[in-house]
Parts: C-alpha cells; sequence; structure tokens
C-alpha cells in the first residue's frame, strides 16, 4: 500500500475511534463531540453576557444558560409547530425549507414548500428543472436569487459530492447560497452536528435575554452571540435546540409588539423582561431609506391575452417577466412601442424593494393588429397562471388583469383617478 493512502487510513481510523477522540477532547479540555464542530471564533468580549447569572428553578440553582438549554428544550416539546421538514429531516428538504424561510413567515412559505417538494422531490429533479419553471414555483416568494442558488447547490451535490448529500458543516457551507446560518440549520437538523444557525429571531432572543445593547447588525455582535449559542447548545440535541430557539423567536419573542413574556422559558431570568426593557431591544441601525421610483404600467391586452416582456438578466427581478413599465416622465413609451389609441387608467398600487419603492400607476390599453416589439410575448389566462413567473410587485394589477383575460371574474371596484 503507497505510504499517503497508509497513512490516511490510520488517520481515518483514528478519526472514528472512541477512544482517540475521547483522548483529544481530554487533553484539548474540550467538551466530547467538540472535535466536530465547525471553527470557533473569538467572542466580542465587550458584550456583558450574563454566563454566570444562577437562578432558582425546581429548588435547585442553575446557571442561566445550562438552565435555558433544558427548559428551552422541554417548552419546544410542548409548543412546537407540526411542520414538514420537522416530520422528516432529510438535508434537501431543510436546505429548500431554510431558504425559503429567509425573509418569509412560516405560514407564507408552507404551500410553497409543499408544491416545490412534489414536483421536485429530490436534488437531482432539482438539478434540471428548466430556470422558467423553477421562477414560477418560486414566484411571490421574492429573493429570487435565492431559488437560482438552490438549483446551483443541487448541481454541485450531483457534480462534487456523486449525488450524496454532504454530511459535514464545512462541506454544507460550500453549497451556493448556502451562508453559516442554513450551514448550521442543516448539519444540527439533518446530521445531530452542534453547530449554531443564528438568524434575526435568535439574535432577537439573545439580545433581550442578555440585555445586550450591542448593535445587533453588526458582524462582531453576530459573532458573539453565534459564540455563545454554540455554549448553550447541548451536544446530544442540536438540531432541536436550534429550531426551539428559532420557534421562541418566532412565536413568543416577536419582534413588533410586546413579547409574550408570561410564555416564554426564558422569563425567570430575561434581563430585558426583567429590567421592563423589551420595547428597547435588540438595538438595531436602521437602514438607510428607499429610493422612490415613479413608474407608469403598461397592462395591454389584445384577444383574451396581455403582452409582458422579460426583464435583463442582472440586477432587480432578473429574468422574470413583467407588464411593460417605464419612469413615469416618459410619456410617450406606448406610441414608441408602436401602440396607437387612448389608455385608460388601471389602479395604482407600490411594491418595497430592499433599497427601493416602486410606486406604480397602472395604464390599460386594448391594442388593434400592432406587432409586439421583439422579446415580447402574449399571455393567456392559463400561460399567466401556469407559465410566466411575474414578481408579487404587480399584484396590485392582479385582479383587472384577470377580469380583461376571463370575462367570469367581477370587474374590479374603480380605483382612484379611473373612469368606468
Ligand atoms: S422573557 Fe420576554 S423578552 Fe425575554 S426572551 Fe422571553 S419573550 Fe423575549
Amino acid at each position: 500500500m503507497p505510504k499517503r493512502a497508509k497513512k490516511e487510513k490510520t488517520g481515518h481510523k483514528i478519526k472514528n475511534c472512541f477512544l482517540a477522540r475521547l483522548f483529544y477532547c481530554i487533553i484539548a479540555k474540550k467538551p466530547y463531540g467538540s472535535q466536530n464542530r465547525p471553527p470557533r471564533l473569538p467572542a466580542h468580549r465587550s458584550l456583558s453576557l450574563p454566563r454566570r447569572t444562577f437562578f432558582w428553578y425546581g429548588g435547585a440553582a442553575i446557571s442561566s444558560l445550562s438552565g435555558f438549554a433544558i427548559l428551552l428544550l422541554q417548552w419546544y416539546e410542548e409548543n412546537k409547530r407540526t411542520l414538514p421538514w420537522r416530520s422528516n429531516p432529510d438535508p434537501y428538504w431543510v436546505l429548500v425549507s431554510e431558504t425559503m424561510l429567509q425573509q418569509t413567515r412560516v405560514s407564507a412559505v408552507l404551500p410553497y414548500f409543499r408544491r416545490f417538494i412534489e414536483e421536485l422531490p429530490t436534488v437531482a429533479h432539482l438539478a434540471r428543472v428548466e430556470d422558467e419553471r423553477l421562477l414560477k414555483l418560486w414566484q411571490g416568494l421574492g429573493y429570487y436569487n435565492r431559488a437560482r442558488n438552490l438549483k446551483k447547490a443541487a448541481a454541485q451535490i450531483l457534480a462534487g459530492f456523486g449525488g450524496r448529500f454532504p454530511d459535514t458543516y464545512e462541506e454544507i457551507l460550500t453549497l451556493a447560497g448556502v451562508g453559516e446560518y442554513t450551514a448550521g440549520a442543516i448539519s444540527s437538523i439533518a446530521f445531530g452536528i452542534p453547530a449554531p444557525a443564528v438568524d434575526g429571531n435568535v439574535l432577537r432572543v439573545m439580545a433581550r435575554i442578555t440585555g445586550s445593547r450591542a448593535d445587533i447588525t453588526k458582524p462582531q455582535t453576530k459573532r458573539a452571540f453565534r459564540e455563545l449559542v454554540w455554549e448553550m447548545m447541548p451536544a446530544k440535541r442540536p438540531g432541536d435546540f436550534n429550531q426551539a430557539m428559532m420557534e421562541l423567536g418566532a412565536t413568543v419573542c416577536m419582534p413588533n409588539g410586546a413579547p409574550c413574556c408570561a410564555r416564554c422559558p426564558a422569563g425567570a431570568f430575561c434581563r430585558a423582561f426583567l429590567e421592563g426593557v423589551t420595547g428597547e431591544l435588540p438595538v438595531k441601525t436602521k437602514k438607510p431609506g428607499r429610493r422612490v421610483e415613479e413608474r407608469t404600467v403598461y397592462l395591454i391586452f389584445h384577444g383574451g391575452a396581455v403582452a409582458l416582456r422579460k426583464r435583463p438578466d442582472k440586477g432587480l427581478l432578473a429574468g422574470l417577466w413583467e407588464y411593460p413599465n417605464e419612469p413615469r416622465e416618459k410619456e410617450d413609451a406606448l406610441a414608441l412601442w408602436g401602440f396607437h389609441g387612448a389608455a385608460e387608467p388601471a389602479g395604482s398600487g407600490k411594491h418595497l424593494f430592499t433599497h427601493v419603492e416602486w410606486r406604480m400607476t397602472g395604464q390599460a390599453l386594448h391594442a388593434g393588429e400592432e406587432r409586439l416589439p421583439p422579446g415580447w410575448v402574449w399571455a393567456d389566462r392559463r400561460e399567466l397562471n401556469q407559465v410566466y413567473a411575474l414578481p408579487s410587485a404587480f399584484q396590485c394589477f392582479a385582479e383587472r388583469v384577470r377580469w380583461e383575460l376571463g370575462r367570469d371574474w367581477k370587474r374590479p371596484e374603480p380605483m382612484k383617478g379611473e373612469k368606468r
């Protein structure tokens, strides 16, 4: 056997030997199991975190850190919601659900998740799906790059891991679109690896429990809380612990309005609650205001179909379909595209993106035999429902379009400035 292969084989044996792992942990003064953990980051020492706070529970004094994990898991068992990716913690299901849940509530994600898994049940199905179909399945969830990254990750799993889902934190972190949070969630929930998954919910809970006034949008604060969550995490149930933290943030320690402290397992020692400052925490730097864009959206109808055009491959809503629209000051857009006839007002609406706010005014036009500009299509009601992915930004015009495309719909009430 070549020397290198022999060395690798011996290393592998040691890595998988219980005594060797135990010996390593004793020498390194680390808890057993820590040799499988992702690399640790230095905690941010400027945060004053109550590691040595003790409180009374059931006649015994327990430290807030270890005691919280026990209480939290007990609370989770009694209160957790039944969710498909919890009933079946398959790494692919966890990847899809965690990607969908970024910036979106569980109740909104559920129908999307079911439809997605039904149509693309495995990594191989996802790697092969047409982009157009993938975006259609994602339509309404927003942040469409997340869907494209999911497909790239699936292709990576097929090409780089032979179709087997990677089962270490470091390997999972190499997948497209997977950051520390998602890698921590997948490795802990699907593989039982003790890795923290710290999202906005968890940061809020931690900031309130510790009474920290550090800005949670700062990377050093996130690192410090990640480190602390890691310390609290029980080696045996890391997946449940991470999910319990997320669940607590989503259902009890909520962002807007008063948190339900009376139902919280941390109520006995949560600093924000005890000091009455839950409304002030967490501290967050305000994002800069959004740029406002005034746009005119043209709903051009002909023979039971509406005109759509594809957005550029890069930038906002890249590659999605849209009703033709232009900045409001460009008043001659219809004539430039070759359409004649008078357009009528068709409602208005607004949509918030991360950095931009669109304020849209609709104009409806019944076109004659004019030809569509290159790259545009006529979409009938079926195609609009099943083929073309249209961003939810245009949802405010959906009722008018549905009525025009299928006269069985009730004509929408006239909006401000619109004549019947
Ligand atoms: S006690 Fe209240 S503020 Fe503190 S973690 Fe629980 S819900 Fe949040």
